[in-house]
Order: structure tokens, then C-alpha cells, then sequence
């Protein structure tokens, strides 16, 4: 069974006009669900708010109490992210919706979906990037204290690099914490350069593959198949957490990936297998995408791919089959970094 969860306040998780976070892009994937008749596959549940104690497991009183206090009266948290007067119930409105998620693939769901999750930008104590609370942490934390797992995947697809999951968990070897990226050289937020592989017990759990621009949907498609299959399967998640921004898409206006919209129906009907096949639990969180019809269109692939549709929306394919030599030597080049780690055949 799947899930999905959806509340009018997530609406209200909006930075302002002339921000590129839209704020009605959890309401648009819910009417494209309904048009497409989708719905019907997904139970809707109402996403809590989160509790201060669920968000001290990952941040620290300080920065939560910043923003307590910010969202008071409005004001900025950083140079990109303003905090609006009442973000701090938004913003615990959307970590609630994960949390939500996290508890139901505990009672029979095997897919549960948050529109407004994957806040990946969030570290323990500070933030950008249009975020406030690192759902992704404050989940497998819930998860962690209520559920007693103990090996977390994440697969973050979203175009930036996830600094703030990096960051938190850099030297932790429960959460294998994979992320596919625009290269920091060319892209926010700059960071997640292939030699970043964690420390300390947490060495060879974190892993970054920063991609040039212009990589384009067939090299995309074939980093993942080079990487992560392979990675699901030694590691053996009890979770697969998948962070589905598709800001990679060649539309967006925040960056240069170029990929398709069927590369994202490709690419989650991959995740959705190895889930089958490894934990049974899929938490997908929306992320990133900031050109509206458009990203609308890539979600609608991530739903056909974890439906196992036959059919999915497609487009003309801006590939660029000329760059696939450029990102087969950083696929080798990662590899050849996690040898002591990971074996890939
Ligand atoms: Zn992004």
C-alpha cells in the first residue's frame, strides 16, 4: 500500500514573491495526482506538527529557538532564505509530514510520499538554501528512537548537493548518504566534491558524485545504474529514503543538468525496485524544482515510476550524448575512491 501526505499549510511554506520557492507546488502535485487519477492509488493522512523534541534530535535549542523567535515577527535566516512570520509552524508542519510518513511504512505502507520534504540543505545548527529543518535527519533520528532501525539510505537526486545531511551525518556508518549533484564549482551550494567520503567510523558512508553541466538524461541514468544498485546491495538499507527534487530537469531556471522528464519515471521506477527488493520501505520526499509547469510534469514521472506504470509523459529529450565520456571518468574516478569501501563489479 502508499501514502501520501497533504495539509492547506503547506501552502503557507512560501518565501515571498520573486523567491524561487513556489509555495503552491505541494497543491499543484496534489491536483496532478487527481487529474491523472493517481490519487487513487495513494491513502491521504494529514501531516502532525512536529514536536520541538522530534527537531532536538538533530538541531541544536539555539538554532530552533532562532527560528522560533524569527517567525514571530519575520525576518531572515540567511542571505537566501527569509523567515516569514509563521514559518516555524510551517516549517514543522512539513518535518511533521515526514515524521508521518517514517511511522506509517511501519503499519503495512511500503511508499509514502511527502510533496513538501527534503529539506536537505539544513544542518544542525545552521541553514540556507530556502531551508529551516533537515527532515531527512529529523525522520531517521524518529526512526532510529521509535523503531530501533539501524541502516539508513538516502538517495538524494535533487540537483544540489545535500550539504546539511553531509554535514550531519559525515561521521555516522548507519546512514549511507548518497548524493548525485551538480558540481559545487558551478552550482549552490558548492560543496560535495567526490573525495568527500566521511570520517572516522562514518568513512566510505557518505558519497557524492558532482556531475558537469550539460550531463544530460542517457550519462545521468548511467551514473545511477553504476553507482547505486550496486551500493543498495552490500549496504542492504532497512530504509531507502529518496530525496526526488527534479531541479535537474533542462527547464529548471536554478541549473544546468539537462535532463528529461522521463529520466525521472526511469529513475524512480529503479529506486522503487531496489525498495522491493531490499527494505520495503520507501519514504520519498519531493525536494527541489523550481519551474512550476515543468517540475509538475517530472513529478508526475516519479509517481508513474513508483507505480511501475508501463506509460509515462514524454518530451524531446535534450540529451547530450557528447558528455558521457566526461561523466564516465568521474563515475570511475568515485569508484576508484570507494575501493576500500564498496566494491562495484
Ligand atoms: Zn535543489
Amino acid at each position: 500500500m502508499n501514502g501520501i501526505v497533504y495539509h492547506p499549510d503547506y501552502d503557507k511554506y512560501d518565501l515571498g514573491t520573486n523567491h524561487p520557492l513556489i509555495g503552491n507546488k505541494p497543491k499543484k502535485t496534489m491536483e496532478m495526482l487527481k487529474r491523472t487519477s493517481m490519487i487513487s492509488s495513494f491513502t491521504e493522512f494529514t501531516p502532525t506538527l512536529a514536536e520541538k523534541e522530534d527537531l532536538l534530535r538533530s538541531h541544536g535549542k539555539d538554532y530552533v529557538e532562532k527560528i522560533e523567535r524569527l517567525s514571530k515577527t519575520g525576518g531572515m535566516l540567511t542571505f537566501d532564505t527569509p523567515a516569514p512570520k509563521g514559518i516555524y509552524k510551517y516549517a514543522r508542519r512539513a518535518t511533521g509530514g515526514t515524521l508521518v510518513c517514517g511511522s506509517k511504512l511501519f503499519e503495512n505502507y511500503s511508499i509514502m510520499v511527502n510533496p513538501l520534504g527534503g529539506f536537505h540543505h539544513a544542518s544542525k545548527n545552521h541553514s540556507s538554501g530556502f531551508c529551516f529543518f533537515n527532515d531527512i535527519s529529523v525522520v531517521i533520528e524518529y526512526l532510529r528512537t521509535y523503531y530501533q532501525l539501524k541502516k539508513f539510505m538516502v538517495i538524494d537526486l535533487d540537483v544540489h548537493h545535500g550539504n546539511g545531511t553531509m554535514d550531519i551525518y559525515y561521521n555516522d556508518s548507519t546512514v549511507l548518504d548518497i548524493s548525485f549533484h551538480q558540481d559545487g564549482e558551478t552550482l549552490y551550494p558548492g560543496t560535495g566534491s567526490l573525495k568527500k567520503i566521511g570520517a572516522g567510523k562514518g568513512e566510505g558512508y557518505t558519497i557524492n558524485l558532482p556531475l558537469p553541466p550539460h550531463t544530460g538524461s542517457d550519462a545521468y541514468i548511467t551514473a545511477f545504474d553504476r553507482i547505486i544498485p550496486s551500493l543498495t546491495h552490500q549496504f542492504t538499507p532497512e530504509i531507502i529514503i529518496y530525496q526526488a527534487g527534479v531541479d535537474a530537469h533542462h527547464a529548471d531556471p536554478l541549473a544546468d543538468l539537462d535532463v528529461s522528464v522521463q529520466t525521472y519515471y526511469r529513475l524512480a521506477k529503479a529506486i522503487h525496485s531496489l525498495s522491493e527488493r531490499y527494505s520495503q520501505k520507501l519514504l520519498v520526499l519531493l525536494g527541489g524544482g523550481y519551474n512550476s509547469d515543468a517540475c509538475i510534469s517530472a513529478y508526475e514521472n516519479v509517481f508513474h515510476g513508483l507505480l511501475h506504470h508501463e506509460k509515462c509523459r514524454v518530451e524531446k529529450d535534450p540529451n547530450h550524448a557528447k558528455n558521457l565520456d566526461i561523466v564516465d571518468t568521474r563515475i570511475s574516478n568515485l569508484q576508484k575512491v570507494l575501493k576500500p569501501y564498496w566494491n562495484f563489479s
